[in-house]
């Protein structure tokens, strides 16, 4: 089968193009290749007879009717959004045009090719999403997929509506659509500027370490690897019309998160310590999510998922994944408004 992944040359969607051809599917890879995408993500498998890649834009709806076409596809998992909080407060109009607009037009696309494909009825729509649309909780309670939607920042808006997107196009056209929403994932090959790589990197060059507010924000974190392995099973077993919450329960405050790593560096790197020395707190960013946190019950339930690693081996593996790999992280120091962006965090 033939599984055609938009944003696979990010974060996430190249832990799942990886994870998709070792498990034996032909990978097409739709990116747009913005500031966040980056082919180096996916040096190890280029090659693979399985994959291939190909530039297209979501916000061009005749790149995507050529697509579909060319490569008939019995699946489709969309990944491909502005992602970043932070720049979506200082810039709303490339998330709307993405996010929104985006998944609007690969919806059309994939509407117009499924009725037409071998099997329609096998035939997969399967939307990744974040915990974020729900909004904020207090400290006590957590996200279910029955929860309300109260998005309050820009990206979380522009996720929402794409989330209400998919599920009308799933219960008006029948389109086979499965949706996963997701807490904060960390691991290798996250871009420098969203909180963990910040703390190890600014941490790595000397540089005050950005928290937000007091630091007792409250994430939820989701080992990249992990979420990888939960969206193929979603794809593969998840129920049409239906939607899984995907996460970890592994919930740190973001100042315990950091003074962890601080405490990492302080073993990896004993000349530079103490680490934590560097931890600066700065005026929150407006609208900040005080805690999310993930009740995972219906897909280990229903699909048997778990993760693999707890919260503090993935953060190792993390850690050294950063320190042997400098020049992966390097080079995108120089791209757009990175550099100015370490001083902040997400
Ligand atoms: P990312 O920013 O690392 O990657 C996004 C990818 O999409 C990039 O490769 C980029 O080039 C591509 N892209 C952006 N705009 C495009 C367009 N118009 N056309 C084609 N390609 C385009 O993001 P990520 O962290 O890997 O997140 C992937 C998905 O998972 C997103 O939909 C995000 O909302 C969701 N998600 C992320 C997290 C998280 O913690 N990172 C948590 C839950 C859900």
């Amino acid at each position: 089968m033939k599984i055609l992944i938009t944003g696979g040359a990010g974060f996430i969607g190249s832990a799942v193009v990886r994870l998709a051809l070792a498990r034996g599917y032909r990978v097409v890879n739709l990116d747009a290749l913005t500031y966040a995408g980056n082919l180096a993500n996916l040096d190890d498998i280029a090659a693979d007879p399985g994959y291939r890649f190909v530039q297209a834009d979501i916000r061009d709806r005749a790149a995507l009717a050529r697509v579909f076409a060319e490569e008939v596809p019995g699946a489709v998992m969309h990944l491909a959004a502005e992602s970043h909080v932070d720049r979506s407060i200082d810039g709303p109009a490339a998330f709307v045009e993405t996010n929104l607009v985006g998944t609007f037009n690969l919806l059309e696309a994939a509407r117009a090719h499924w009725q037409g494909v071998g099997r329609p009825e096998a035939f997969r729509f399967h939307h990744i999403s974040t915990d974020e649309v729900f909004g904020a909780l207090g400290p006590e309670g957590r996200f279910t997929e029955d929860t309300g939607y109260d998005p309050r920042s820009p990206y979380s808006a522009t996720k929402a509506g794409s989330d209400h997107l998919v599920r009308a196009w799933g219960a008006t056209y029948g389109l086979p659509v499965v949706l996963s929403n997701s807490s904060n994932n960390y691991g290798p090959r996250q871009f420098p500027e969203k909180l963990i790589p910040v703390v190890i990197l600014n941490a790595l060059a000397g540089r005050p370490i950005p928290v937000y507010g007091d630091g007792a924000d409250t994430r939820d974190w989701l080992f990249v690897e992990d979420h990888a392995e939960a969206l193929l099973q979603v794809l593969e077993r998840g129920e049409p019309g239906r939607s899984y919450n995907i996460g970890a329960e592994a919930e740190l405050r973001n100042i315990d998160l950091v003074r962890f790593l601080c405490a990492e560096l302080d073993r990896l790197c004993p000349e530079a310590a103490p680490h934590d020395r560097l931890i600066a707190f700065v005026p929150d960013r407006p609208g900040h999510d005080r805690r999310y946190a993930i009740d995972p019950g219906r897909i280990a339930a229903e699909l048997g998922w778990r993760p693999s690693v707890s919260v503090e081996e993935g953060l190792r593996r993390t850690l050294r994944w950063y320190l042997d790999n400098e020049d992966w992280w390097r080079p995108l120091l120089q791209r757009d408004g990175v550099g100015r962006r370490l001083g902040a965090g997400a």
